[in-house]
């Protein structure tokens, strides 16, 4: 789950790390009255949604007055933020935070992460934090620079202190950093996060250090131990098809591509897709109905899978051991039915009640593919669909 650079900044602030006034706004007029009570001559406003690069999309402004904060906020509430994260449809901003401008001297970044190859928490921290990063990291990996962190010991004084030295912050902000750095680390391990960054961090003009962004995700498994980030929850932000799915206890997650897949388990679903991509084609979806699939809840999924426009066909790929390939045809017969289905669609079923399975299709008059082996499967939908 992701949250609002806001919501980070709040968390990161109970951890000690310094982050600039601020003041939520979800109108033109707040932003206005928040500038006032912030005082000051500077004022950043900046759009709150939930990607990132939007420096670069024009989500962020520097205001020089009331007047332009006036004028920057009316330009950015409700417009459609486009970064190359949000995808070229954009997200809409609804929320705005503003904040005093800071008196920025060298922007770093600095990040916590779980490093799948080590199998630990990795801190990693650049000299060249900003706008760029991502092709930092692509041309000059040098430059970002990364440390182990052993669960028991946590991050060592030591190691933020290399961290900070090695991304050149000045002698005399050291300790600032390296008190920084801990307090995004501990942060990330208590409230659970996946990723917790700060780009940029910067050096200001006196020497301090500050925290100008957040960007934090959470693991979803733990969120039933972690009431307060379950609270920052914006279903505003979120995909429609997969808050719907998850409704109906369907696990949902939209993708690129023109092939709907239905399957039970999460790890046939995900053989499934590599079936579909090994067979020139790609998924529009990972759909997993899960071992207790109804009637009414095969019949959602192809309503949700059929709401994208770029589906062009179904495969349906089902393993019956609990779930019996019976249940799962009258579901997938009744859908077809409800939805008229307009798209090909090709049934593959194994195990428990196949038989009674296919003779359901067979006998509903659709016009259902079947097949036998994933290959078959996948061929015949890459086939329909092309
Ligand atoms: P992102 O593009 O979504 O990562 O949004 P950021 O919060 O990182 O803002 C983008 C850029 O705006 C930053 O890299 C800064 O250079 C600039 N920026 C953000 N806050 C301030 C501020 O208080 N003062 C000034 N002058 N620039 C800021
Ligand atoms: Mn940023």
């Amino acid at each position: 789950m992701k949250i609002h650079e806001y919501q980070g900044k709040e968390l990161l602030k109970k951890f000690g790390v310094v982050v600039p006034r601020g003041v939520f706004c979800p109108s033109v007029d707040d932003a206005v009255k928040a500038a006032e009570s912030l005082g000051g001559k500077v004022w950043v406003v900046k759009a709150q949604i939930h990607a990132g690069g939007r420096g670069k999309g024009g989500g962020v402004k520097v205001a020089k007055s009331l007047d332009e904060v006036r004028q920057y906020a009316g330009q950015i509430l409700g417009m459609q933020l486009v970064t190359h994260q949000t995808g070229p449809a954009g997200q809409k901003v609804r929320r705005l935070l503003i904040e005093e401008g800071a008196d920025i001297r060298k922007e770093y970044y600095v990040a916590a992460l779980t490093d799948r190859a080590t199998q630990k928490v990795a801190m990693m921290a650049s000299s060249e934090g900003g706008m760029d990063i991502e092709e930092v990291a692509h041309k000059t990996p040098e430059k970002i620079l990364k440390v182990f962190i052993d669960p028991i010991d946590g991050l060592t004084d030591a190691q933020a202190t290399q961290l900070a030295t090695g991304i050149g912050v000045p002698a005399d902000s050291v300790a600032k950093a390296v008190a920084t750095l801990k307090g995004l680390y501990t942060c990330y391990m208590e409230t659970d996060a996946s990723l917790a960054e700060i780009n940029p961090l910067i050096l200001e003009g006196n020497g301090d250090i500050k925290a100008l962004d957040a960007k934090f995700n959470f693991d979803s498994n733990s969120l039933y131990r972690q009431p307060e980030i379950m609270a920052f929850r914006d279903l505003d932000e979120e995909d429609p098809d997969e808050l719907e799915a998850s409704r109906f206890d369907l696990s949902y997650i939209s993708l690129d591509g023109n092939i709907g897949c239905l399957v039970n388990g999460a790890g046939l679903a995900m053989a499934t897709m590599d079936t579909i991509k090994l067979f020139g084609a790609e998924p529009a979806n990972f759909l997993d109905v899960g071992g207790g699939a109804t009637t009414e809840k095969v019949t959602e999924a192809f309503q949700i899978m059929l709401r994208n426009p770029k589906v062009k066909g179904i495969l349906v790929n089902i393993f019956g051991g609990i779930m019996r390939c019976d249940t799962i045809a009258t579901g997938v017969v009744a859908a077809a039915r409800v939805t008229h289905l307009s798209v090909p669609l090709v049934v593959r079923m194994k195990g428990t009640n196949e038989d009674i399975g296919k003779k359901i299709l067979s006998e509903s008059g659709l016009p259902i593919i079947t097949a036998d082996s994933m290959a078959e499967a996948a061929t015949k939908i890459v086939a329909a669909v092309s």
